[in-house]
């Protein structure tokens, strides 16, 4: 029998500066099954007990105040879920998911509340006839004024563009508008001028005709929409196979229905290129998020999407959080991107948010990439998502040759550089050609993992298979289980002297092309160069308008863009994400090599791919030189299940944080022991034998050991993990831990974060 419990803390103002005023009221006995976190509740308030409307945010069993004072709720509406509602209900959820409090899962959920002054929505259109842009356009392009360019450029295409679009995405300056505006080139239109009805012209609207596969997952999508069955799908789509037409058809089918859609891209594959193609499509009904809007926007935002003035949001993760009323879909885009994991408490998932926001708002999911999750695959694997692969690039490109080359035999043949033979010959072929060029340099996790340039040995820990992480005092260490050597001076497997930290840096990456290709011109795209507010989207203009021969970059490179002249890939470390020190490693290598390559060859001519590596046998190169999802999926599920790692087990994480170096100790020792005693407890429950008992227990506890950043901005960071096969069980934990730590004296001044399956180490 569920137990009912006698309180509720209400809220009555649901904004974010007001999330933690709650109230507390007494349930009436007739009341008790209907009062659910998130239900609207009317209650007496203030002095003169007026009735007001409010949200349960939580339930308890203890009064804070005299219990003579608590007021009983009135009435719990039950008619209709409001969206509120479903927001607080979704708050609870990741609370209880994830960890953290009440309080922060709100802050997630709930937009803050920034008065704007309402700013009339603007236009840019063309104040000239279309032959006079075309002239317009060749003087600037003459006088290589590029941003002019560009807007005309667009302008004669599209006649009038959004001026937040123009401004966020184009990367126009105000200054440039205004120029331009001056010239008698442009002019400005706000909303209740005249609108041209045609935003976009009719004649860019590509007609695409979708191919049989494309076809198939539209068709059995919108028909089990249609007949009310709601489900979370995987579109499992090689690079280039055409997945975003194929949300764009299934879109246009949910809103024909009066449903609203919420369509996730990682920011960093939010580009201009991407953002048109829904623009072309659906015009005004989108709104987009992105980081670079400021809160007031942002707020503007949802409020137009709770009014009902737009039907699609497309965002990075928060934009999962729209008010929308009537939500009909959710879309994640590269669903095995580790951005859609949250680094700050409440450490949400936005998959698993999204699926419970679909089930909540009776909403299905779509979740899509050239290569999903371990997650998501095995789900689809076991029928609980539907699943739809489509293999072949949609154009009529070709998927690229891949050449992966062994460096440690370029070594021996006494080539010491950072490019391997092929490698430079067909760079200087492109040259030759005036095609382009993309280098893409392995840089995720660690650059300090150590290994042997001569055999590519990598110096692991014992106990855990993770690679060990030099640090500056010279020694090695394990960041799982605090495993700890003495770097050695000559290598353990063949005894040659090239053993070291590896680390190749884009700056000299673009060093060493230079002096090999004097005549190249060069681009570098990483965190440097992309520092300044929107460079990033420059970088990339610049590239596809083929000013340069050579884009050299991290991953920020492989995401999302579809750059027709390039026509080689050159990979130079690909191994290199393989030490990363945890358990996603070949997972993420597979992925980024596989999206690496999957940039050759777009269009019409044919690609190559360099994939460089001390280890040319590891499956998860192997596998993503020919996008072999498959052979990689069962290869690292049997590693993944036999090291219990996820999803064939779960991992929970503690992060204990505090100033004092002796007490995070001291309290994570503690810790370790408090959730020591509630497993052998619980185990004990279960019926397990002494002996199961303790294999089990010594799986399940890993830690405590320093973090691998052991210090950051005078905090000492301690870990702990938990493993275990049952989700349910961590969440039992968590909560047991949570407990525990409000009623301590030893965990005063110390932060606890809980992370369950990280994307990342600690
Ligand atoms: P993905 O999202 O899977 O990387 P896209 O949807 O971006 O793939 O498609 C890649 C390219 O192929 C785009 O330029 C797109 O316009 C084109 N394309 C997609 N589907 C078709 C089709 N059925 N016929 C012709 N071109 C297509
Ligand atoms: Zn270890
Ligand atoms: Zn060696």
């Amino acid at each position: 029998m569920v137990r009912l419990l006698q309180y509720a803390d209400i809220i009555v103002d649901i904004s974010s500066e007001h999330l933690d005023k709650t109230y507390q009221y007494s349930i009436p006995e007739e009341l008790k099954p209907v009062a659910m976190i998130g239900a609207p509740v009317i209650i007496p308030f203030g002095k003169g007990n007026r009735t007001i409307k409010g949200y349960i945010v939580s339930l308890s069993d203890e009064p804070k105040i005299n219990v003579q004072f608590i007021k009983p709720i009135v009435a719990i509406e039950e008619k209709g879920i409001r969206i509120e509602s479903q927001l607080i209900a979704l708050a609870y959820y990741i609370k209880e998911q994830f960890g953290g409090t009440m309080n922060d899962a709100l802050r997630t959920v709930i937009p803050v509340k920034k008065s704007v002054k309402h700013i009339e929505k603007r236009r840019v259109v063309l104040a000239v006839t279309k032959e006079e842009a075309h002239q317009l356009l060749a003087t600037a392009l003459k006088k290589s004024h590029k941003a002019k360019a560009r807007l005309l450029q667009e302008l004669i295409e599209k006649v009038e563009i959004d001026y937040e679009l123009v401004i966020g995405k184009l990367n126009i300056s105000r200054s440039t508008i205004e120029s331009l505006i001056k010239d008698g080139a442009i002019k400005l239109q706000s909303e209740t001028m005249y609108r041209n009805p045609i935003s976009i012209d009719p004649s860019r609207k590509k007609t695409i005709s979708l191919n049989e596969e494309q076809q198939t997952a539209v068709n059995t999508i919108l028909k089990d929409y249609n007949e009310g069955i709601r489900k979370t799908y995987l579109i499992h789509g090689k690079t280039g196979s055409g997945k975003t037409e194929v949300y764009l058809d299934i879109i246009e089918g949910i809103i024909a229905s009066g449903k609203q859609v919420i369509m996730l891209i990682p920011e960093i594959a939010l580009t201009y290129q991407t953002v048109m193609r829904f623009y072309a499509r659906f015009g005004e009904r989108i709104s987009i998020i992105n980081s670079r809007l400021s809160q007031g926007e942002r707020y503007d935002q949802s409020l137009r999407a709770k009014n009902g003035e737009v039907d699609i949001i497309i965002g990075p993760r928060s934009a999962l959080f729209t008010p929308f009323k009537n939500l009909g879909l959710v879309i994640i885009d590269e669903e095995h991107e580790a951005s859609y994991k949250s680094e700050m408490p409440p450490k949400y998932h936005a998959r698993e948010v999204a699926i419970k926001r679909a089930e909540l708002s009776g909403a299905s999911v779509i979740l899509g990439s050239a290569t999903p999750s371990l997650e998501s695959y095995t789900k689809a694997m076991n029928g609980e998502f539907g699943l739809f692969q489509l293999n072949q690039r949609a154009k009529e490109a070709k998927l690229p040759m891949v050449h992966i080359i062994d460096l440690r035999e370029e070594l021996r043949n006494k080539n010491k550089s950072m490019f391997s033979n092929l490698l430079r010959e067909l760079i200087e072929d492109r040259l030759i050609k005036g095609q382009q060029t993309m280098l893409f340099i392995n840089r995720r996790g660690y650059a300090g993992f150590v290994s042997c340039r001569s055999c590519g040995h990598v110096l692991k820990c014992p106990h855990c298979d993770i690679s060990l992480t030099s640090h500056n005092n010279g020694s090695l260490k394990c960041h799982y289980c605090g495993y700890e050597e003495v770097m050695p001076k000559l290598c353990p497997s063949c005894g040659s002297k090239y053993i070291a930290a590896f680390g190749t840096g884009t700056q000299k990456v673009e060093e060493m092309v230079k002096k090999e290709f004097p005549t190249a011109r060069i681009l570098r795209m990483d965190a440097d160069t992309t520092r300044q507010k929107n460079s990033h989207e420059e970088i990339l203009a610049t590239f596809a308008s083929g000013e340069a021969d050579i884009l050299i970059g991290t991953q920020m490179i492989v995401k999302g863009h579809d750059f027709s002249g390039v026509t080689l890939v050159g990979i130079l470390a690909a191994d290199m994400s393989l030490y990363a020190g945890d358990y996603r490693a070949s997972e993420r290598t597979f992925q980024l090599l596989a999206q690496a390559a999957g940039r050759a060859g777009r269009g019409e001519l044919p690609g190559e791919v360099v994939i460089q590596t001390y280890q040319p046998e590891h499956y998860s190169i192997v596998s993503a030189a020919t996008e072999d999802y498959m052979t990689f999926y069962e290869k690292e599920m049997s590693y993944r299940k036999l090291l219990k790692y996820p999803p064939a087990a779960h991992i929970l994480v503690a992060l204990l944080l505090s100033k004092e170096e002796e007490r995070v100790k001291r309290a994570s020792d503690l810790f370790a022991g408090v959730a020591k005693m509630y497993l052998d407890a619980n185990l004990a429950a279960l019926g397990l034998s002494e002996e199961e008992r303790g294999r089990d227990i010594q799986t399940s506890i890993i830690g405590p050991t320093d973090a691998s950043l052991a210090k950051a901005n005078d905090i000492y960071r301690r870990v702990i993990y938990f493993k275990y096969e049952s989700y349910d069980s961590l969440v039992l934990l968590k909560d047991f831990l949570e407990g525990y730590i409000e009623t301590s004296e030893h965990f005063e001044n110390i932060a606890v974060q809980f992370d369950f399956d990280p994307m990342s180490s600690y």
